[in-house]
C-alpha cells in the first residue's frame, strides 16, 4: 500500500506506474463488497488528502479532497452553512469512494451521491491533471462520477450542496402488513422513508425523516429518535459484520419485487435473519448509477459473515433480475457482459470514455476486467 501526501505526489506514482506497465487501483475506506480494490499490482491510499478545497457560497458548492471521509466532510461543510442534500445508512467512506460506486441514502426526491458531483479533478494515467464538468470534458464526467476507480485518481471532489438544515427522525416497529399498505403514496409525503423488514418476525422498523425548524437536541439521541442537523440524524452506527447485496428495481415494480424476495426467504431461506432493506431513489443522469434514467427503489439482502451467502444472494437475484434489477457497484452481485450491457443504456459509452483516458490499462483490475466481458 502506497500513502499519497499530495497531488503531486499521486501523478507521479500514476505515471511510473503507467510507465512501467503497472496496474494501479486507489481505494477509499475499504466499505465495498465487491471486489473493485483487490487485485492490482500497486495499492493507493489518499486519505491523507482530505478537507474543504474551496467554497462558492452563491452556487452552493464546494470543492473537496477526495479522500475526506463522509464524516469529517458533514461539519466542515457545516461551517460554511452548507451540507449534502442526502447521505447513505453509514458515514465511514470516503466521498470519493461512496460517489465512485454510486452511494445513495433514501427518498423519493433524492438522487445519489454521484449525481450530485458538479465537478471532478483527475489524475490520469500518463500523471495529467483532468478536470470534468458539465462544461468541460463532459464525457468524462458524465461516465466518471460514477467511475468505479477506473477512470483515474479522483483528487477532488465539486458538489452540488444545498444550505445546512435539520432533520427530525422516527422509527417505529410495525407489522409487515401495515408498512406495506400505501407505502409507495407515504414514500412521497416524506422527505425520506425507509424499512427493515425481519424476516423472523414479520415485522419492519419504519425510519421517516423530515425537515424541521426545531433546535438539534444534543446529545444527540440513538437511531430513531434524533432531532439535529442532517449530518448528524442520517449516519448509522453498523458494527455488525455483514455481506450484502443490493438491487434498484423500477419505482413502480418494487411491491410486486419485495414480495417475491419476502416469498423466497419465508419458504426457502427461513434460516436468514438478516433484515431487507427498502429505499427510494430518484432518477438520475450518470451512466452507470443504478437510477439511470428511471425512479428506482433499492432492495437490499444481507448475511452474517460468517455464514455462507451464495445461495441466498443467487436465488435473490434470479429474482431481482427478472425486474430488470441493476446491482448495487459497491455489494455483492454475479452479472457480467451482456447481462450488464442490457441493463446499463450507456455500458459502453462508459468503457469507451474510460479507454480513451486510459488506454494501457493502468487502473483496470482482474474484476473489472471480469464484468467488462
Ligand atoms: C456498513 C456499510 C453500510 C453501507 N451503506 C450504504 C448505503 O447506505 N448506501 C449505499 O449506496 N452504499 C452503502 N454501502 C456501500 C458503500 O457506500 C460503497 O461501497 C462505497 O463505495 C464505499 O466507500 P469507500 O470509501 O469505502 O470506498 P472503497 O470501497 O475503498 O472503494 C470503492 C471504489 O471507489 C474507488 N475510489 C476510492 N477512492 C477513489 C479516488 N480517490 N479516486 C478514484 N476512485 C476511488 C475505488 O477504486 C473503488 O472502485 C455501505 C457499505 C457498508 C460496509
Amino acid at each position: 500500500m502506497h500513502f499519497a501526501y499530495s497531488e503531486h505526489d499521486i501523478q507521479a506514482r500514476v505515471a511510473a506506474a503507467t510507465e512501467n506497465a503497472e496496474t494501479l487501483r486507489v481505494t477509499g475506506a475499504g466499505h465495498s463488497h465487491s471486489h473493485l480494490i483487490p487485485g492490482a499490482d500497486l495499492l493507493l491510499d489518499i486519505g491523507a488528502l482530505s478537507g474543504v478545497v474551496s467554497v462558492d457560497a452563491a452556487a452552493k458548492r464546494a470543492w473537496v479532497w477526495g479522500g475526506t471521509p463522509i464524516h469529517v466532510l458533514g461539519p466542515a461543510l457545516h461551517r460554511h452553512g452548507l451540507a449534502l442534500a442526502n447521505q447513505g445508512d453509514i458515514d465511514r467512506q470516503s466521498i470519493a469512494g461512496a460517489v465512485a460506486t454510486g452511494t445513495h441514502g433514501t427518498g423519493v426526491g433524492l438522487r445519489n451521491l454521484s449525481a450530485g458531483v458538479a465537478g471532478l479533478r483527475l489524475v490520469c494515467a500518463n500523471g495529467d491533471i483532468c478536470v470534468a464538468s458539465e462544461r468541460q470534458n463532459d464525457d468524462v464526467w458524465r461516465a466518471a462520477r460514477l467511475g468505479l476507480g477506473a477512470f483515474g485518481v479522483v483528487s477532488q471532489v465539486e458538489l452540488q450542496l444545498k444550505p445546512s438544515y435539520r432533520l427530525r427522525e422516527k422509527a417505529t416497529l410495525v407489522d409487515h402488513d401495515e408498512v406495506i399498505a400505501d407505502l409507495m403514496q407515504r414514500t412521497t409525503e416524506h422527505r425520506h422513508l425507509e424499512f427493515f423488514w425481519y424476516p423472523k418476525t414479520d415485522q419492519a422498523m419504519l425510519k421517516i425523516i423530515d425537515e424541521t425548524e426545531e433546535p438539534a437536541q444534543y446529545p444527540i439521541a440513538d437511531e430513531g429518535n434524533r432531532v439535529g442537523y442532517s449530518f448528524e440524524v442520517l449516519p448509522n452506527h453498523r458494527p455488525h459484520k455483514h455481506t450484502e447485496m443490493e438491487y434498484s428495481v423500477p419505482a413502480d415494480a418494487a411491491l410486486e419485487c419485495f414480495a417475491e424476495i419476502r416469498d423466497l426467504l419465508r419458504t426457502s431461506f427461513t434460516d436468514v435473519a438478516w433484515p431487507v432493506e427498502f429505499r427510494t431513489l430518484a432518477a438520475d443522469d450518470v451512466w452507470l448509477s443504478t437510477a439511470f434514467e428511471r425512479d428506482t427503489v433499492t432492495i437490499s439482502v444481507h448475511q452474517d459473515i460468517k455464514e455462507p451467502d451464495e445461495p441466498y444472494y443467487r436465488a435473490c437475484e434470479a429474482v431481482f433480475e427478472r425486474y430488470g434489477g441493476r446491482p448495487h457497484w459497491g455489494k455483492v452481485h454475479y452479472l457480467a457482459g451482456d447481462k450488464l450491457r442490457q441493463i446499463h443504456p450507456r455500458w459502453d459509452d462508459w468503457w469507451q470514455a474510460r479507454d480513451r483516458l486510459d488506454p494501457t490499462g493502468t487502473f483496470l483490475n482482474p474484476w473489472l476486467t471480469g464484468v467488462r466481458t
